[in-house]
């Protein structure tokens, strides 16, 4: 048993607008807004965070962006910086989820100006990483990580290394209904702790490590027993506050 707190946090997506996420949230501080043991996230879509922030106030959900701008103003259309977050009281931010990086071409190289930014702002990163089905084949799962791991955290002071969050995320376990097997994500999720360690070996055993992908109540337990395990990032079922409720539940 490790002293690490557990993190659970749940990425909305582009889901719920702004009435719907109040009714999630709603929903779900009945179930969890008490709960002291386990650090509980949500991240709601931006339009809905200054809401979401308002109602969580006070309860022991924290609200999270899923993005931000790795610069803190200026000519960049449509993005979101850190003191924006920070001044509504936003606690942290999501970076380098799979979607952004396949979707919105985020590289590692952006992300290593992201992660130290969110922390000057006070806002907690979780860095996302892991491979494709495609490089797991290949045996290729190591060097992607290495690579998104020392990129992504190069730049952070090496004094506030252990608060950033890491989640590792295999892409073919995202949404597909695919979960990775306990072992194959305690031996991904240990080596990042590694990785981490390779920087500081401190920060790297105080660093909270996530394993994201189809994580459900249904199969959460078993994940989160495993010893370097020390939550979860959930997308699909963040979406119910009952199942998302049962996941906080299996990591007390
Ligand atoms: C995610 O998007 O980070 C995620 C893990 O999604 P899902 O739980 O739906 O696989």
């Amino acid at each position: 048993m490790s002293d690490r707190k557990p993190f659970i946090a749940g990425n909305w997506k582009m889901n719920n607008t702004i009435a719907e996420s109040e009714e999630l949230i709603q929903a779900l501080l009945p179930l969890v807004g008490a709960v002291e043991d386990v650090d509980i996230v949500v991240a709601p879509p931006f339009l809905a965070l200054q809401a979401i922030v308002d109602s969580a106030r006070g309860s022991a959900v924290g609200v999270y962006a899923q993005n931000m701008a790795e610069k803190d103003a200026g000519a960049c259309t449509g993005e979101v910086s850190g003191p924006m977050l920070a001044e509504i009281d936003v606690h942290g931010v999501i970076l380098g989820h799979s979607e952004r990086r396949q979707l919105f071409g985020e590289t590692d190289r952006l992300l290593q100006l992201k992660v130290p930014k969110a922390l000057e702002f006070g806002l907690i990163p979780i860095l996302c990483v892991g491979e494709t089905e495609e490089e797991r084949e290949r045996g290729d799962t190591e060097r992607k990580l290495r690579h998104q791991v020392q990129e992504g955290l190069e730049k952070v002071p090496l004094e506030r290394l252990h608060e950033v969050v890491v989640a590792y995320e295999p892409i073919w376990a995202i949404g597909t209904g695919l979960t990775a097997t306990p072992e194959q994500a305690q031996d991904a999720v240990a080596f990042v702790r590694a990785l981490v360690q390779g920087f500081d070996k401190e920060a790297g055993n105080r660093v909270r490590v996530l394993y994201g992908g189809s994580m459900k109540a249904e199969n959460a337990a078993d994940l989160l027993a495993q010893p370097d395990i020390d939550g979860g990032l959930i997308g699909g079922a963040s979406l119910d506050a009952e199942s998302f409720a049962a996941i906080v539940e299996a990591a007390r």
